[in-house]
């Protein structure tokens, strides 16, 4: 795949000569609109020298990119990508948080309030917390839906914590987008392509986990429809795949962490709570994303994790995530 960079400053008969030039190469290509920036993305068969094409006028910089997700590839963009979330929290790069905690599910404001008092205390700024749930069962507790997630934003917001919530569906993107400073696309809807292309337009970074049976090459195929939509505010989130192994609820990929950071720019996490689904496990597996350089971990806690509504079997109480923060802290030190 081929990028060009357009210039900013280029008249309609500079474009027209530069798409026909493509044209003429036999080449189809794809308009992307990122943060004020146009990207030509080139797909091509034969091999062709993009010197000429950069030498063009009106086009600011090409680059060859041999990965079938040219945008979200590190060929192309050596610096990697840091998400500002506002008010000085970042995920990605040095600064980055490394920290995203919170119940699998809202439930209640004295269960918010309880742990965004006790994410403050421990300097987290970014809290998740479900409040549309895709549930195996239809039985089981599907979320609060907007209500919960409105008195999410207000307890949140008065700790200056940061929001990561999942949504399930496209047409719940408007009315949750005021509360929200991050979108999670849950594995179940890793490869639903409206949504990311939705998810592109709307302007909030977006968490993307990997499908249940997902391959890298997916979850990168689907991180760059949402990039191509004109949202490059995306974090990738390894939570494990479907294996033939039930010894642990999936089999999460450490390899996945490693080979993630080595093809993209973009901030990778670790979801260790989905990723065994195992409590007492879920610091050791925290830590071993973070060995393998994850960005962050994104873990399930709750002030009574056995009374949790949902995925109280993975979740950590306070007591043992103070465990894995102690744990981290080691494994930065030595
Ligand atoms: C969750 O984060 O609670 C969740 C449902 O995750 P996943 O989509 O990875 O199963
Ligand atoms: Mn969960």
């Amino acid at each position: 795949m081929i990028l060009v960079q357009i210039d900013n400053q280029i008249s309609p008969e500079q474009k027209q000569f530069i798409s026909e030039k493509i044209s003429r190469m036999h080449c189809r290509y794809t308009e992307v609109l990122v943060k004020q920036k146009v990207i030509w993305v080139v797909e091509h068969k034969d091999t062709i020298d993009i010197r000429a094409i950069g030498s063009l006028e009106g086009v600011s910089d090409v680059h060859f990119v041999p990965d079938p997700y040219p945008l979200v590839s590190n060929k192309w963009r050596v610096e990697n990508t840091i998400i500002r979330l506002g008010d000085g929290v970042e995920i990605g790069g040095e600064k980055g948080e490394k920290i995203i905690a919170g119940p699998c599910s809202v439930e209640s404001e004295e269960q918010v309030e309880n742990v965004c008092r006790f994410l403050k205390s421990r300097q987290i700024r970014l809290m998740r917390g479900g409040i549309f749930k895709p549930r195996s069962s239809p039985y089981s507790f599907r979320g609060l839906g907007i209500e919960g997630l409105k008195m999410f934003h207000k307890t949140a917001s008065s700790y200056g914590i940061k929001i990561v919530t999942e949504v399930m569906e496209r047409k719940q993107i408007d009315e949750m987008l005021p509360y929200v400073d991050v979108f999670q696309v849950g594995a179940r809807n890793s490869q639903n392509f409206n949504l990311l292309d939705a998810l592109g337009k709307a302007g909030k970074p977006v968490l993307l986990k990997r499908g249940i049976s997902g391959s890298i090459d997916e979850l990168l195929y689907s991180a760059e429809y949402i990039y191509s939509a004109g949202n490059p505010d995306i974090i990738l989130c390894e939570r494990g795949i479907r294996s033939f192994e039930n010894a642990y609820r999936n089999c999460f990929d450490v390899n996945a962490i490693a080979i993630l950071k080595d093809k993209s720019h973009l901030p990778v996490f670790g979801d260790p709570s989905h990723g065994i689904g195992i409590r007492k496990l879920v610091p050791q597996i925290g830590m071993a994303a973070l060995a393998a350089g994850a960005d962050g971990i994104i873990v399930e806690i709750h002030p009574q994790p056995e009374k949790a509504m949902s995925d109280g079997q993975q979740t950590l109480n306070f007591g043992e995530f103070d465990i894995l923060l102690n744990g981290i802290k080691q494994l930065f030190a030595c």
